[in-house]
């Protein structure tokens, strides 16, 4: 972003409260503590602290300019503007959204129950090899963070690669409607956030508002094995599916799983071509099938998108497979977020992992799974004892209830914590040289926590 904060008043709107209008605005924050140079620091009232009490600090890291929401918080002895706003975080939205009408860019949105962050990333690994790409950082998808990463965009960019994560009805909407984009994927309908959309149904409609959204000229890339999107496909009038049914415009076949990924063969769109995916498990071929549909119908060739997924620029902690100091265990690490999709998608990791000694798993709480809370444990526990899983550890609110599932299958007891913390302090004895673990569970439990221990005791 390079505009004065003239250009920056007609974009958000708001009145400038201080007189030099010809500044030159470089970025957005909202966090006062991190170093910025020339930016606009946007004061946001968070549950605990209001960022108008942090004004001086963002100068002092480098602010030339403040939004305000009322008059009191202007330090004239601050070298910076201010520009008062009704609410700042609807101005922020403002902005983004007026800022990203000015930019030549292909857009594409990414949404879905799961898989949002990783196909955003493939996407950006195969884009990147032929345009100057951009992707959402990290994982800011929410009405803060995506507005945020569209102040990102530079004129330079081709390509921007964003992810749109929602909780309930006109989310997505929302977040569309400032991104505008060319292309909108939907990765898949699973039971995240059931807590507050009822029914499959209706997170199905709640994803599906994106496609609304999507350009008339561009395109809707949807997985055609998932049945709710396959229903979909006629929202946008140029629909195009993947998954790994032949009725799928692009299709995957003949998987060959390692310990190191997947190689398998795509068929679609007049190619047939063999790819080598250095990620682990079939959800992943799924997550790579959306990010090579989506380069095939932008003329990437079969080179690109080999080059591209060939060599991966993730985002942390998802089904990362790491050996601990002193070689005794190996992790799978899967512990920035759970779902029952995702938990089986895990657990389908660990069975098909090849390995010669034990093979254990840590599954915690998957949260907001409201009403089916109960059931979907079960569920996940007898997922683990249906598969060549040694021992499962289960942590968390709703550890019974795994265990309840394992014990419908296996007929056995199996181990039941209720916290990290008293976790830590026993898993050791239950654990020996050559043990593969899975560690996957739901954010607030934070199990990197347990996958640190591990790496560092064994
Ligand atoms: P969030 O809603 O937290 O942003 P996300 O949709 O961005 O999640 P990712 O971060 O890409 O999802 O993946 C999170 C976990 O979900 C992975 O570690 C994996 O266990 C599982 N997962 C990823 N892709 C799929 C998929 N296509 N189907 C089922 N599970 C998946
Ligand atoms: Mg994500």
């Amino acid at each position: 972003m390079k505009i004065t904060v003239e250009e920056l008043l007609n974009l958000s709107g708001g009145v400038l409260l201080t007189e030099n209008c010809n500044r030159k605005i470089k970025s957005v924050i909202i966090d006062s503590r991190i170093p910025s140079s020339n930016s606009l620091f946007v004061p946001l009232k968070g549950e605990n602290h209001d960022g108008h009490d942090f004004i001086e600090s963002a100068v002092k890291n480098g602010s030339k300019c403040v939004f305000v929401e009322n008059e009191k918080y202007i330090d004239k002895n601050l070298d910076c503007e201010f520009i008062l706003q009704k609410d700042n975080l609807k101005a922020l939205q403002q902005l983004a959204t007026n800022y990203r009408k000015c930019l030549n860019i292909e857009v594409i949105a990414i949404t879905g129950s799961n898989g949002k962050t990783t196909t955003k990333d493939l996407i950006y690994s195969i884009f990147a090899k032929k345009y100057n790409t951009f992707k959402t950082q990290g994982n800011f998808n929410n009405e803060i963070g995506l507005p945020i990463m569209l102040t990102r965009l530079e004129s330079s960019h081709e390509v921007a690669v964003l992810e749109l994560g929602m909780s309930n009805f006109g989310e997505i909407d929302f977040l569309a409607n400032i991104s505008k984009p060319d292309v909108g994927i939907i990765t898949n309908i699973g039971e995240s956030h059931i807590e507050f959309l009822k029914t499959r149904e209706g997170i199905a409609k709640a994803k599906g508002e994106l496609l609304y959204n999507v350009d008339v000229e561009g395109k809707a890339i949807l997985n055609g094995d998932d049945p709710y999107l396959q229903k979909m496909k006629n929202i946008h009038s140029n629909s195009w599916l993947y998954g790994f049914g032949k009725h799928n415009h692009l299709y995957a076949y003949d998987l060959k799983q390692t310990n190191e990924g997947v190689e398998f063969t795509v068929n679609g769109l007049g190619k047939n071509f063999s790819v080598w995916l250095p990620m682990l498990g079939k959800h992943n071929v799924s997550n790579a099938l959306a990010a090579i549909l989506c380069a095939l119908l932008h003329g990437l060739t079969e080179h690109e998108i080999k080059l591209g997924l060939n060599r991966l620029d993730m985002t942390g902690m998802r089904t990362e497979i790491i050996q601990s100091k002193n070689k005794k265990v190996k992790i799978i690490s899967d512990c920035y977020n759970s779902s029952l999709t995702s938990t089986i998608a895990a657990i389908n990791v660990l069975n098909d992992f090849k390995h010669s000694g034990r093979k254990i798993a840590v599954v915690g709480d998957m949260l907001e799974l409201g009403d089916i809370s109960k059931k979907a444990h079960i569920e996940a526990g007898e997922k683990v004892g249906e598969s060549k899983v040694d021992m499962l550890i289960a942590i968390g609110r709703y550890a019974e209830d795994l265990a309840q599932g394992f014990n419908n299958k296996r007929g056995e007891k199996t181990l039941v914590f209720n916290e990290t913390d008293y976790l830590l302090t026993k898993i050791k004895k239950y654990l020996r040289e050559g043990d593969l673990i899975l560690v996957k569970g739901s954010r607030g439990l934070k199990l990197e926590r347990v996958v640190n221990f591990l790496r560092e005791e064994f």
